[in-house]
């Protein structure tokens, strides 16, 4: 039997995305008795998850690791109420009233949408990269570089992230080389002057990785192509870091919510509303800029407390 109108469950709240925006959201909207339902995805936590050492978040002195921010943050919204449902949305309706999200054959009712889905890695597209994804490719230093004692190893990028993994992945490697298609950087002064005084890091300048060699098990060398000359040459590395920047989790949004070209939701200046009443985004997926646990965490809390005032606004 179908359910009708009046005997479907409505929430009052339903979050998409856990990581810092939307536990934070949880907290708060938990706290203020929206008995919040968050639908926290198959690979819940977010970039945190894959972040060892977190050692700016404020209130952990000394540090953290990404990890166990998350199941802090997790219990802290469990233990206000929160009901956590570990699914991927396959697909959303704002165009109704309740809203309707789709798990699958699944749906479900909410009168407010906190969307956080977040960001992720950016790959090169080579099928050699594929190939050997785990097997000395990766896009994470922090969580493989440990992998990678006493060998060579590339990163590849000009970015803040590309000197972070760079800089990182020295305790380990005997030597990491830097590729970077152009000669300018997006990364600021102090991380790019950081990396040019690591004596364990070089530079190679105008050059992207072609194609991921190796013996069909591991990685054993880059082939390389300078972007000037066109000169091909082999670079020896057992492992490549893959650091060129994220892509906003907003693929279920098209044609639904405003986005900017890049695909990161579009929010009212100074608040979490998106374009559509009673649908709030928070976390990265709406901020290409600062991009750190921390900004994401305030994010989650203004859009809830955005969330619960619109509710007021709709007499709830
Ligand atoms: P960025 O977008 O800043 O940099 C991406 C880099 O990758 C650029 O150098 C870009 O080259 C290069 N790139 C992009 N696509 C390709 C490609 N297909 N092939 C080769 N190279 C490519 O991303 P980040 O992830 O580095 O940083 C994102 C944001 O996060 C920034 O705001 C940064 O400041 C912040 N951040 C801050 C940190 C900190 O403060 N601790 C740490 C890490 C990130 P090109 O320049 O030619 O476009």
């Amino acid at each position: 039997m179908s359910k009708t109108e009046s005997d479907k469950k409505i929430e009052d709240v339903l979050i998409i995305g856990s990581g810092p925006a939307g536990l934070t959201a949880a907290i708060y909207a938990a706290r203020a008795r929206l008995n919040p339902l968050m639908i926290e995805g198959e690979e819940a936590g977010g970039q945190l998850m894959i972040t060892t050492e977190v050692e700016n978040y404020p209130g952990f002195e000394h540090g953290i690791t990404g990890p166990e921010l998350v199941a802090v943050m997790r219990q802290q919204a469990e233990r206000f109420g929160t009901r956590f449902l570990t699914r991927n949305v396959t697909a959303v309706d704002f165009s109704v009233r309740p809203f309707k999200v789709k798990v699958d054959a699944t749906e479900y009712f909410a009168k407010s949408i906190i969307v956080s889905t977040g960001a992720s890695a950016s790959w090169l597209g080579l099928p050699s990269e594929k190939q050997y994804m785990n097997r000395g490719v990766s896009a994470c230093a922090t969580c493989d570089g440990a992998f990678f004692k006493n060998v060579e190893v590339g990163v590849v990028g000009g970015g803040d992230t590309a000197m972070e993994e760079a800089n990182f992945l020295t305790r380990f490697a005997s030597k990491v080389y830097v590729i970077h298609r152009s000669e300018n950087f997006k990364a600021s002064k102090i991380m790019l002057e950081r990396a040019q005084k690591n004596p364990k890091i070089e530079f190679i300048m105008n050059s992207v990785v072609d194609e991921v060699l190796g013996d069909g098990k591991s990685i054993t060398a880059s082939k390389l192509k300078n972007t000037k000359s066109g000169e091909i040459t082999e670079l020896k590395m057992q492992g490549l870091f893959i650091a060129i920047g994220h892509k906003p989790n907003t693929k279920i949004f098209n044609g639904v919510l405003d986005m900017n070209e890049a695909g990161y939701l579009k929010t009212k200046p100074g608040t979490t509303f998106t374009n559509i009443p009673g649908v709030f985004a928070a976390g990265d997926v709406q901020d290409p800029y600062y991009r750190q646990a921390i900004t994401a965490a305030g994010t989650g809390c203004m859009a809830a407390i955005d969330a619960e005032r619109w509710l007021e606004t709709q007499g709830h």
